[in-house]
């Protein structure tokens, strides 16, 4: 496991969610998601009904679970939890669907990844509060309309490209987190510093925030490996050069690349000129799987300008043959 995955919880899951912010009012960063949700929130609470369905997208560890709760938390009630891959048969999602209490929240994560039949169940009860319950097979089968009482379907994806449209239109508010800014995340390790009883210097907390991806859940690894530096080799307190000490141990180089970062763009540039060259044959030569390579190294580095996605293949640019401290050959595609 990478110490800057930002969709793995590891064996921190049950750290991370002691960190969660409970509350709209403590969650740093994602101002206009933030001042967006609280709004739909309140004019719900001041009807006195459920308010829409809400979508939440982007990428994993920004907190999209954690949103969900402050869903339900603002609104005072329940949440069940639920995933796509977890309800494959319409008949999984009926039986949650049929156990709701009125105004819970049904927190449906990964919701792009819900079987067909069951995203037709699941328009139906967002849309008309009910579902059809079909007993028997063939010809004999009848369906039989329950009415469900009024819910919020809170629904959590990295790819709202790929939710077929009937399935998000039935959300009435959808909110696009981004990654955060550097002193969003300084806020949010000072608060884990806080809940992890752990003593901190403003300027380490600014340390880990640069080389954290923009990700909260990166951040907040980052911050319990200096942290465990701090305690065996140093005084206990998060400080600058704890910070510097233990990253360098954890291979998380000044601006948040680790090892497979760095290889693939080492090979990039040193070994094939900073291209064009393709996808497999830059994979095999850092010795990793093409898939690997393209959903958990590139799209940082090419979200962070340092490799661009061309037709012919990949390219490095200015940026990487400075970070990696080389000057581009005569007639580089960069
Ligand atoms: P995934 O897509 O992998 O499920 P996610 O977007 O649902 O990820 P969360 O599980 O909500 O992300 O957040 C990951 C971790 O980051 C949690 O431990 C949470 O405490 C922390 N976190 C996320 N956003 C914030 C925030 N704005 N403030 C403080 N902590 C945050």
């Amino acid at each position: 496991a990478r110490i800057v995955d930002a969709g793995s919880t590891d064996d921190d899951g049950v750290v991370e969610a002691a960190l969660r912010p409970r509350r709209l009012a403590d969650f740093p960063g994602q101002p206009k998601v933030r001042d967006q949700l609280g709004l739909v929130l309140e004019a719900a609470r001041r009807r006195g009904a459920p308010p829409d369905h809400v979508l939440l997208s982007g990428p994993p560890g920004l907190g999209k679970t954690t949103l969900a709760m402050i869903v339900a938390a603002e609104l005072e009630q329940p949440i069940r939890v639920t995933s796509g891959p977890a309800i494959q048969h319409a008949g999984d999602l009926a039986s949650v669907l049929s156990s709701l209490t009125e105004g819970e929240v049904l927190f449906f994560d990964e919701i792009h990844r819900m079987s067909r039949p069951a995203e037709e169940m699941l328009y139906l009860a967002m849309e008309d509060f009910r579902v059809d319950v079909i007993v028997g097979k063939g010809p004999g089968a009848t369906a039989i309309p329950l009415e469900l009482p009024p819910f919020t379907v809170v629904g959590a994806t990295t790819r709202a490209g790929l939710l077929p449209a009937p399935l998000r239109d039935r959300f009435g508010f959808t909110g696009h987190l981004d990654f955060y800014e550097d002193a969003d995340l300084e806020t949010i390790l000072a608060r884990s510093a806080g809940l992890l009883e752990v003593e901190s210097d403003p300027d380490a907390l600014a340390e880990i925030a640069r080389r954290s991806r923009g990700t909260p859940r990166v951040a907040n690894r980052l911050l319990r490996r200096v942290r465990d530096w701090a305690q065996v080799h140093g005084t206990g307190r998060v400080g600058l050069d704890a910070a510097h000490r233990a990253l360098a141990l954890f291979d998380v180089d000044d601006i948040g690349l680790d090892r497979l970062d760095r290889a693939v763009l080492d090979a990039l540039c040193r070994r094939f000129g900073g291209g064009p060259v393709g996808l497999s044959t830059l994979a095999v030569s850092v010795g990793e799987e093409t898939d690997t390579v393209e959903t958990v190294a590139e799209p940082y580095l090419v979200r962070q300008g340092y490799i661009v996605r061309s037709p012919r293949g990949r390219l490095a640019t200015p940026a990487a043959w400075q970070h990696l401290d080389l000057s581009p050959p005569a007639g580089a595609q960069t």
